[in-house]
């Protein structure tokens, strides 16, 4: 099949992009030091400069400072090259702009008035609350540097709950069509969640078994060991289910679900994934108290260091939720019956994010009298760390005297396996934004149908004047997690590297 070529966008256009809140953490601890490892590695098109935008009285000699010392601090100490700073710096320029005021902005509009030509592409991230992302879209077209060829970059949070992520996309749609604004996700931008779609669709062996006749059910977890700290303010508006589950959890769970698009386009995967959050079971308020679980972590030990309680950290007693653990269903031809698992919490007992694919026993016990059992094979996707996937198979143990049956693993390690190491999600998902290429990023009525799912069981939760279930911090998480998969007879799958 001859793909449209016109889709696939291989260099990156020469940019102007412009980070309003450039001197934030976001900015200088991921995007700044993203755009080093592209400079580094050639990525970046002659010609295409960094605007850092923020309310710091910085001129540009100033913001060179702090954005160097940024990459001194998040590269790692080997792959930091002082050349190639220079290089970087030479691009990079500030501007004082403030989104509540109509000061400076005339400012941004001479730097971006100064572009080597008018071919140059305007980028503009969204390193900022999202309560200003309107404000900050209207500020731009009215000092006019909105062109049908700029595109506008959205962080997380969008929006606390459909209404709100409404209210934002309208914002922003009236300033950017739909294609050029890109909703960030950046667990898209790992190399293993890519490779799932490889795996999946560039392989013929997979997908014969993808389906409710070869598969049980399916876990997906993400757990951090890090608290809250110093965001217990700003988490305690948000949660869990906010955070990590209404984005992360159910954008892998579409990876997972979608089915094979024609080809791998702008367009076709979203659509794809679109069709699965569509299919997702509503969940009724008797749906939510049988199949959510929420939690929040009690004092404990992460690491073997004593740490404090949720609530101890955010100064007082709240019913935010650090941890959750749900059941979902997609209601599909493929998937009618499969169990999906999501999970998700903080302070637990490792960092990891991982999609385990739990296949179906054999139908038939063949081994009479062979000493050890047969387990369902398991396919475990490690998005992080160390990212790769593992085949759990069951093989016979060598040597004479009977079969003996033993677990065994089929391991593709990244790390191991390819010499190159993984670019940081930041990095690629940049350089495709820089590209135009939409494919890893949301399109609004994935976010709103994300969103429309999440509701109910926000809107029970709120309903019930509840506090989460604690569980101790360096745990993982509290006993009605594991209550939920026990009683259908499953268990959660650990990371066992
Ligand atoms: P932050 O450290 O508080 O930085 C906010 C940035 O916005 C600063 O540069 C700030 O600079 C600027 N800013 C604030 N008010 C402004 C205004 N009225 N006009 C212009 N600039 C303004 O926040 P952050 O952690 O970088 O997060 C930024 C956004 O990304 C948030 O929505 C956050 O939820 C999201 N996010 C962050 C991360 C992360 O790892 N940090 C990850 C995912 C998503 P001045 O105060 O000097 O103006």
């Amino acid at each position: 099949m001859t793909l449209p070529t016109s889709e696939l966008a291989t260099a990156s256009s020469v940019c102007d992009l412009t980070v309003v809140g450039g001197t934030g953490d976001l900015a200088l601890r991921k995007l700044l030091p993203a755009l080093y490892q592209s400079e580094r590695r050639g990525n970046l098109a002659p010609g295409t400069r960094v605007i850092g935008g923020s309310r710091h009285d910085l001129d540009d000699a100033g913001y060179r400072a702090m954005v160097r010392e940024a990459v001194h601090t998040h590269v790692p100490a080997h792959e930091l090259d002082e050349t190639v700073i220079e290089r970087l710096l030479d691009r990079v320029r500030h501007v004082v702009v403030d989104a509540d005021s109509p000061e400076g902005w005339d400012e941004l509009h001479g730097v971006l008035k100064q572009a080597e030509s008018d071919d140059v592409v305007r980028v503009f991230y969204l390193a900022v609350a999202p309560r200003l992302f309107g404000p900050i879209c209207q500020r731009l077209d009215d000092i006019g540097v909105v062109e049908p060829t700029s595109r506008v970059v959205l962080e997380k949070p969008l929006g606390t709950d459909l209404a709100s992520a409404r209210r934002i996309n309208d914002a922003v749609g009236q300033v950017f069509d739909e294609p050029q604004i890109f909703r960030i996700d950046h667990y898209l931008g790992k190399e293993s969640v890519q490779n799932l779609l490889v795996t999946r669709f560039a392989n013929t062996f997979l997908e014969p078994l993808w389906n409710s006749r070869w598969i049980d059910h399916v876990q997906i977890t993400a757990a951090e060991t890090l608290g809250v700290g110093e965001r217990s303010g700003y988490y305690d508006t948000s949660g869990a289910l906010r955070d990590m589950v209404q984005n992360h959890l159910l954008q892998l769970l579409c990876l997972v679900a979608m089915e094979p698009p024609t080809y791998v386009g702008r367009e076709t995967v979203r659509d794809e994934k679109l069709k699965v959050l569509q299919a997702l079971k509503p969940m009724s308020p008797e749906d939510v108290d049988r199949d959510t679980v929420r939690g929040s972590y009690a004092a404990g030990v992460v690491d073997g260091a004593e740490v404090p309680a949720y609530a101890d950290e955010l100064g007082r007693p709240s019913q935010t939720e650090t941890f959750v653990a749900l059941r979902a269903e997609v209601q599909n031809w493929r998937w009618a019956g499969v169990p999906f698992y999501l999970r998700t919490g903080k302070r637990m007992d490792r960092r990891t994010s991982e999609i385990v694919v739990v296949f179906k026993a054999p139908p038939h016990a063949m081994f009479p009298g062979s000493e050890g059992a047969t387990e369902p094979n398991r396919l475990h996707i490690r998005v992080q760390p160390d990212e790769g996937m593992h085949l759990h198979m069951t093989v016979k143990e060598p040597g004479p005297g009977g079969i003996r049956l033993r677990p065994a693993t089929l391991d593709l390690s990244y790390a191991t396996a390819f010499d190159a190491v993984s670019p940081e999600a930041y990095e690629r998902l940049l350089l495709d934004v820089l590209k135009g290429n939409p494919t890893l990023f949301m399109r609004r009525d994935e976010v709103e149908a994300a969103w429309a799912w999440v509701e109910p069981v926000l809107q029970r939760w709120s309903s019930l004047d509840e506090r989460p279930d604690e569980y101790p911090a360096g745990s993982s998480g509290p006993a009605a997690a594991e209550a939920l998969l026990e009683r259908d007879g499953r268990t959660w799958q650990e990371t066992d590297r």
